[in-house]
């Protein structure tokens, strides 16, 4: 019963990070779910939704951790994207950019698990 009690909230969580087109904080979230979920909910259903590889975890270096839709990921494998995220300085938004993947090469004997790539500076809209 509580699987489907929950239903209609993650639909309107997981609905609400994909149409923004960007990454979402928390507040972002909380807000535009209008109330309708209190804080645990949406801890919970933000984690389930990202253990199912439908969105991923944006980390900043302005300390905001944000959540993106995963366009690649498939459902309950690991995520497996390593692509850009662009924070603008001016109106704040943070965009997953899946096209923009660097490439690098680490010494011998060190191995990559987690590679987190963030680039600041001005959107398109607020580089005009
Ligand atoms: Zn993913
Ligand atoms: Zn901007
Ligand atoms: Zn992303």
């Amino acid at each position: 019963m509580k699987q489907v009690r929950n239903t209609p909230a993650k639909q309107l969580i997981s609905g609400l990070i994909a149409d923004s087109g960007r990454a979402l904080s928390y507040a972002e979230i909380q807000e535009g779910s209008a109330g309708k979920c209190d804080r645990v909910t949406i801890y919970r259903i933000l984690e389930r939704l990202e253990n199912e590889g439908h969105i991923h975890r944006v980390a900043h270096s302005d300390g905001v951790v944000r959540y993106a839709v995963c366009s690649t990921c498939a459902h309950g494998s690991e995520h497996h994207h390593h692509h850009v995220h662009f924070l603008c300085r001016v109106c704040g938004e943070v965009t997953c950019l899946e096209g923009v993947i660097p490439e690098f090469k680490l010494p011998r004997k060190y191995v990559a698990e987690e590679m987190n790539f963030s680039v600041s500076g001005r959107c398109p809209k607020c580089s005009e």
